[in-house]
């Protein structure tokens, strides 16, 4: 197929489409750009229209204040240029989106994040057929399995429990963006007891509850008596806070991460956590092979991460497959 047809290419500013003239979460400012989702990575500042999903929208106006929004319900088809555009749920954290391009009989998707499991904070993940799939690969390695979440939600519970009887607080460091809020859900489900917060993933916790997301009760830690023992109690806290002059309120405390990249032991002892619970908003490896099988993409081209491997297998399983070198991190 020659290049000049494709829906989507890689540019210096970040994805774009061509028949349409738009970027997908560009990493530099462009005049038309379509968000998959809020995080920092994806949702920059600086572009001079963001198209977006609605549900996606009070994240973007937290991260990047009052911009030139065009919001759209899951679906909604919109031209841009001669495309015919419509975002579709991706899974990944609330309100984040798969790009749909439909253009010269054609169908391109960009997946952004996304994820297959289950998560009370969004909506699930939509299989959308296309031609070509762009497929993000950030745990694209055979060693990435999820375990289920509902059950390591139960060993955060009954970790918290443990640190009770040892008089020790249970800090879980988890990221302030969708992992949180995903985390607190999911505990919700075992016990409503109130969960500490510190204020950085406070702020996102407002944002989901006012987009109507059901969250047990939580209080700031900042809010807390001046040398209050923390025994017994979960705190959720961003990386950034580990080591950090904030952690010295706990007297004693246990730490723990809530990542995919967990899923290596040896992450969790480079790290230096207590315990690593495997929580990702990531597909797991088993789920990119499924999905990119299920849009029915005769081409796919991956993007973040373990490109290569995932490249390697779907080329011995007879698929076109390539990858795009793009501008995001691998958080989770
Ligand atoms: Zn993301
Ligand atoms: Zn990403």
């Amino acid at each position: 197929m020659p290049a000049s047809r494709d829906l989507v290419v890689l540019t210096a500013d970040g994805l774009y489409c061509p028949a349409g003239d738009f970027h997908i979460d560009p990493w530099r400012p462009v005049p038309r750009a379509v968000i998959t989702h809020g995080h920092g990575d994806h949702a920059r500042g600086g572009m001079g229209e963001y198209h977006c999903s609605e549900a996606s929208l009070p994240i973007l106006r937290w991260r990047l204040g009052e911009q030139r929004y065009r919001a759209y319900a899951h679906g909604e088809r919109f031209r841009l240029g001669g495309a015919t555009v419509s975002l579709h749920p991706a899974g990944h954290v609330l309100g984040s989106v798969q790009v749909r391009i439909e253009a010269g009989g054609e169908v391109w998707v960009a997946s952004g994040d996304y994820k297959r499991q289950a998560d009370p904070t969004c909506a699930p993940f939509e299989v959308v057929p296309c031609d070509t799939f762009i497929t993000e690969a950030t745990f694209g390695l055979p060693v990435y399995r999820w375990p289920d979440t509902a059950a390591v939600a139960a060993d955060i519970v009954d970790w918290r429990r443990r640190c009770e009887a040892r008089g020790e607080a249970a800090v879980l460091f988890c990221y302030a963006l969708g992992k949180a809020q995903r985390v607190l859900a999911e505990i919700g489900a075992h016990e409503r007891r109130p969960v500490l917060l510190h204020g950085a993933i406070a702020a996102g916790v407002q944002v989901y509850r006012e987009a109507g997301v059901d969250l047990p009760p939580t209080r700031p830690v900042a809010e807390e008596a001046k040398g209050r023992d923390f025994a017994g109690e979960l705190v959720l806290a961003p990386p950034s806070a580990a080591g950090s002059a904030w952690m010295r309120r706990f007297r004693r405390a246990q730490t723990g991460f809530a990542s995919g990249w967990m899923r290596l032991r040896g992450n969790r002892r480079r790290r230096n956590y207590d315990r690593g619970f495997v929580v990702s908003d990531h597909a797991d490896w088993p789920d990119l092979m499924r999905t990119v099988r299920e849009t029915g993409a005769r081409r796919v081209i991956a993007t973040h991460g373990n490109t290569d491997a995932i490249v390697r297998a779907l080329v011995e399983d007879g698929i076109a497959a390539e990858a795009f070198r793009t501008g995001y991190g691998d958080e989770d």
